[in-house]
């Protein structure tokens, strides 16, 4: 065994409030993408641990104190969450980048945001309200109740690992859930890291939050599967999102998916080039392109084409790679092995489809780039919407360029991809800005900016980037069932034959 591997930090996972290994004794390990070696090792659950995590989650739901203490106890517990987050945000920050290679720049700012999920849906938690509904029935009361689903697995990817759970988690703690976490195989460790200094520090009841950390097929199936989990909440590609959904459907689960996207970031002439441009580069390559809503579909007026490719090759040129772990740098490794090769594979096919490379178009060597699974910032001109590199989902930092005429030119091609998720226009008429936004089919319209979150705005998306809702006060509901009470009290004698309408 060589040095490296012999220091290899190992991990345990957690469930019912306890450190332990998978029953199997098995663990894998995870890579650090810029060094291309393995750092740490990770439990390979299977089955038998997750029917242990959710008979956990099951019984702290059923009899544990979670679900059942008053809504602003859980909302005070949350807002202890949130500034434990913000205590370790900067190690989170760290550990996230050893595992997905993505840059300290992005990485730390999502872990300092993040204690804003736990506050807002630490406010929200006793503002969750059921109704009094007037009935066609004389002499009945009825209401409604909304009831915490249950025990909720989520599953998630390696590409903001953190974020993507805490907006599951936020509004499932707040609404009374318990939970079972399944990270991506790729990035787990930040997720163990978080329970070993948020969760347990916080006090959560043991049960409440669970991991099992393991590949898709062996530890995600199951949990998906299990007859206990009452809720789904998956983020990944569309393909596993689609075998998800139809093994949740034969237990009929509830489900929300955030899937894939190829998102259109459509720029018209009379927009302020220079926040264009820069919104154009960050759509797609600061993230490494390593992000569900890349703008990887750069829909650009024909008027102004040729001048903003140039002044948009000319900043993209001068992207610095490097060490993610620096704040200097601008793009990073491919967080995967399997998604380097596929990157590339998607820059042949572009080039056999006949488009015009004018810039990168190939890996970066070690002198460029200093480590492992590096492309270069890519751009494709001449794209043809209806090409493979249009409509298939690459990413990586891959970016096509696609001529439009006008404004229904714009919307035609938006429109026409199988996708949903994201899409931005710039523009400085507000008459065409609020047009393309009702006549886009995506989930989230950005106008003159570009991939902004906030915890109050609702997330999602349509058509096969999935359904569902997640941030906002339409998350919340997600963990939530409708009961409805009916209260017969008249004094009536009532005829059991006759017909109930
Ligand atoms: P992936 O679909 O390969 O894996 C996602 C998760 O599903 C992982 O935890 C994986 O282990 C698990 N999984 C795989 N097979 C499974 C199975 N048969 N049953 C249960 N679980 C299984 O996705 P990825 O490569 O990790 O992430 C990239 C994809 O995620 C991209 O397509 C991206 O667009 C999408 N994504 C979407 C959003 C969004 O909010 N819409 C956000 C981030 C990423």
């Amino acid at each position: 065994m060589s040095d490296t591997r012999q220091k290899l930090k190992t991990y345990q996972t957690y469930m019912d409030g306890k450190w332990v290994d998978a029953a199997s004794g098995k663990t894998f390990e995870t890579l650090d993408p810029y060094t291309g070696e393995a750092w740490a090792r990770i439990p390979e659950c299977d089955e038998t641990d997750v029917n242990r995590a959710v008979e956990a989650a099951y019984r702290a739901f059923e009899t544990g104190p979670w679900p059942s203490m008053t809504p602003t106890t859980r909302g005070k517990i949350m807002r202890r969450i949130g500034d434990l987050i913000a205590k370790h945000s900067e190690h989170l920050a760290d550990i996230e980048v050893r595992d997905n290679g993505k840059l300290i720049s992005e990485m730390a700012a999502q872990t300092r945001y993040m204690p804003e999920w736990f506050y807002y849906y630490g406010g929200l938690a006793d503002k969750i309200q059921g109704a009094v509904v007037p009935v066609d029935r004389p002499e009945h009361f009825n209401y409604i109740l909304r009831e915490p689903v249950g025990v909720c697995a989520f599953i998630t990817p390696w590409n903001s690992p953190l974020m993507l759970t805490s907006w599951k988690l936020a509004p499932a703690l707040a609404a009374g859930c318990t939970v079972v976490i399944k990270p991506s195989e790729y990035t787990s460790a930040s997720l163990l890291e978080f329970m070993r200094l948020v969760i347990e520090e916080a006090d959560i009841p043991p049960g409440v939050v669970n991991v099992v950390t393991g590949y898709g097929a062996v530890a995600g199936e199951p949990l998906v599967k299990h007859p206990e989990v009452a809720k789904i909440a998956f983020t990944g590609g569309t393909a596993t999102g689609a075998r998800v959904n139809a093994l949740a459907a034969q237990t009929f689960k509830k489900v929300s998916l955030e899937l894939g996207g190829k998102s259109p970031n459509i720029v018209f002439d009379d927009c302020v080039l220079e926040d264009a441009v820069s919104g154009a580069i960050s759509g797609i390559f600061a993230a490494t392109g390593q992000t569900c809503i890349a703008g990887s579909r750069l829909l650009l007026q024909e008027t102004i084409h040729d001048v903003f490719v140039e002044k948009l090759v000319a900043m993209a040129k001068q992207a610095r790679l490097g060490d993610p772990s620096k704040s200097e740098t601008q793009v990073g490794p491919v967080t995967t092995p399997p998604q380097y090769e596929k990157i590339l594979s998607y820059i042949d096919i572009a080039k056999a489809e006949g488009c015009t490379c004018v810039l990168g178009g190939g890996p970066a060597t070690k002198e460029e780039s200093g480590g492992r699974y590096f492309v270069k910032p890519t751009i494709f001109t001449g794209v043809d919407n209806k090409m493979r590199i249009a409509q298939e989902e690459v990413f990586g930092p891959v970016l096509s360029v696609i001529k439009f005429s006008d404004e229904e030119d714009a919307v035609r091609i938006a429109n026409e991809i199988a996708y949903g998720l994201g899409a931005g226009v710039w523009t400085q008429s507000v008459k065409r800005a609020h047009n393309m936004a009702r006549r886009i089919k995506a989930g989230t319209v950005w106008v003159n900016t570009y991939r902004a979150v906030s915890a109050q705005a609702p997330f999602g998306g349509v058509k096969e980037s999935g359904f569902g809702r997640e941030r906002g006060h339409e998350g919340i509901l997600e963990f939530l069932a409708t009961k409805n009470v009916m209260i017969n009290f008249s004094e009536e004698e009532h005829d059991p034959f006759a017909v109930a309408t």
